[in-house]
């Protein structure tokens, strides 16, 4: 029975294009349909394939932006000389059908229990709060009390992702953010990328034995990780999920 079960996750499926929710001028959430989606844990991510008239096809994986039991959905980021987001920000219809594969991964998944009782920090640039915004509303979910500190770097305050949730954080959770390019009037969060200093004032001292998750673009990714090792952080409890060379 697991063989199938690993088997079925692997293969591609058809997925139908539901309700399609714009979340900024350059970023879009897509509901997929999936006729028998096995479920999937907060963490996890799909790979989405596309097939041009002529055959030709591009694959790209996109980090699950739901929780467990809400129905599957990704949020993505144009990038404008991309060959898969433009399609999938601009063009995709409800109704349209792709074809996706997953759920993959376990090594970034975040499940209740699973942080041996240490506070969790989420670190985020750009489209990289995607599987950390399911990882929150799985904490919500699951109703875990867990402490989490969400430190997320956008480009500007329109770029951000999410922001009307995660402006009515649920109990327990504080959400820093830090504009590195453009800052509205009268801002009073960080306004410059993630370093040292910032992250001695955010991020859980490490005799608190924090788990971290550190998601986005690989060198926002690579200098976060780094940063909080720096801070005594044991290496195995940063998590770290790279999207490629997608600069923010
Ligand atoms: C595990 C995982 C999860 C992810 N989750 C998300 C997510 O939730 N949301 C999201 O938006 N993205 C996510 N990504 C990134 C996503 O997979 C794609 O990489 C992204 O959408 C860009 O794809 P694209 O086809 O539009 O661009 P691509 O066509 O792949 O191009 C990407 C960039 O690379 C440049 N480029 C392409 N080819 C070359 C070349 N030969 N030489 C030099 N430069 C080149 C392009 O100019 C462009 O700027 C995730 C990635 C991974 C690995």
């Amino acid at each position: 029975m697991a063989g199938t079960a690993v088997r079925g996750r692997l293969s591609w499926q058809t997925a139908t294009v539901g309700p399609v929710t714009d979340e900024t001028a350059k970023v879009r959430t897509l509901r997929l349909e999936v006729p028998d989606w096995p479920g999937h844990r907060a963490g996890q991510h799909v790979d989405i394939r596309l097939t041009a008239d002529d055959g030709y096809q591009a694959e790209r994986a996109y980090s699950i932006a739901s929780a467990p039991g809400e129905p599957l959905a990704i949020t993505v980021e144009r990038l404008d000389d991309g060959e898969v987001s433009p399609y999938l920000t601009e063009e995709a219809r409800t109704g349209d059908q792709l074809e996706v594969r997953g759920p993959i991964g376990g090594y970034f998944v975040w499940e209740p229990g699973s942080d041996s009782g240490g506070p969790l920090l989420l670190a985020a640039g750009g489209s990289g709060v995607v599987p950390l915004r399911a990882i929150v509303r799985e904490r919500s979910r699951a109703g875990s009390s867990v402490p989490v500190r969400l430190l997320y770097s956008s480009r500007s305050w329109e770029d951000v992702i999410y922001s009307s949730e995660l402006d009515l954080p649920p109990d327990g959770v504080t959400v820093i953010y830090t504009l590195t390019r453009t800052q509205p009037p009268a801002w009073h969060g960080y306004a410059r990328r993630v370093d040292e200093q910032m992250l001695t004032e955010v991020a859980w001292p490490a005799s608190e034995r924090p788990l971290a998750y550190v998601c986005g673009p690989t060198n926002f990714v690579e200098s976060v990780a780094a940063g909080l090792v720096a801070l005594g952080y044991p290496p195995g409890r940063v998590k770290t999920e790279r999207f490629g060379a997608t600069g923010q």
